[in-house]
C-alpha cells in the first residue's frame, strides 16, 4: 500500500500545495456538491457526460449566480478550478437559485472554506444566499464540519477512480435530475 492510499487527504493536501504536483482527483466544488446528491451523478460528470446548459432551469439559476450581489464580491479561482466568491465583509458567498439541495450547497461551501484553510492558510466565514427565496444563512467551518469534508473527499476519490458507475438506486433527486435519461430510460 502506498502512502496515498493509506492517508488519501493528506497526500492531496501536500499535491494541492505544490506547484509541480496534481493530485489524484482535481476535486471542484461542484463535485463536492454532486457527491451528497448522488454517486452516480458525480461519476457521470468525472467521465465528462455534461447536462444540458440550454435547460431553461439550469439557465435561469445560473443567470441568479451571476448577478446578484454581483457589486459586493468579488470573484477568485485557485489552482485554476476552485471559484470562491468574496464578499465586501470578507465572507465566502456561494449565491444559489433554489434552497432545495440546501445540504449538498452547503457542503459545497464548506469544502471552499476548507480548502482555504487547508491549502493557501486563509481563515474565512461562509454565507449561503438565496436571493429568490430572501433566504440568508451563516455556514462555519466546525471541527465537524472539517471531519465531513475529510470523509467527503475519501469518497470522492474512491468514486471518481472506479472503472463503472455506482449502481442505480432511487435517490429523492431523481425526477430533477438531469441524468434522469441515462439512468431510467
Ligand atoms: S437520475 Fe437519480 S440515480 Fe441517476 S444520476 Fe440522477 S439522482 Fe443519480
Amino acid at each position: 500500500m502506498t502512502q496515498e492510499d493509506s492517508n488519501p487527504i493528506e497526500s492531496f493536501v501536500t499535491a494541492e500545495r505544490a506547484t509541480h504536483q496534481q493530485p489524484r482527483v482535481k476535486i471542484t466544488g461542484l463535485m463536492m456538491q454532486y457527491y451528497h446528491v448522488c454517486e452516480r451523478e458525480l461519476w457521470f460528470m468525472s467521465r465528462g457526460i455534461d447536462i444540458d446548459r440550454e435547460d431553461a432551469n439550469i439557465r435561469r439559476g445560473t443567470h441568479i449566480d451571476e448577478t446578484s450581489y454581483r457589486d459586493k464580491r468579488k470573484s477568485f479561482q485557485i489552482n485554476g478550478r476552485i471559484n470562491i466568491d468574496i464578499l465586501d465583509s470578507g465572507d465566502v458567498i456561494e449565491v444559489k437559485a433554489s434552497s432545495t439541495l440546501e445540504k449538498p450547497v452547503r457542503m459545497q461551501l464548506l469544502y471552499y472554506l476548507w480548502y482555504l484553510d487547508r491549502i493557501v492558510d486563509i481563515k474565512r466565514d461562509g454565507v449561503l444566499a438565496y436571493p429568490s427565496e430572501r433566504k440568508r444563512e451563516s455556514v462555519i467551518l466546525t471541527d465537524n464540519a472539517r471531519s465531513e469534508i475529510r470523509t467527503s473527499i475519501r469518497r470522492i476519490i474512491e468514486i471518481v477512480e472506479r472503472d463503472t458507475a455506482p449502481e442505480l438506486d432511487k435517490k429523492p433527486f431523481c425526477d430533477a435530475c438531469l441524468y434522469q435519461d441515462l439512468c431510467w430510460m
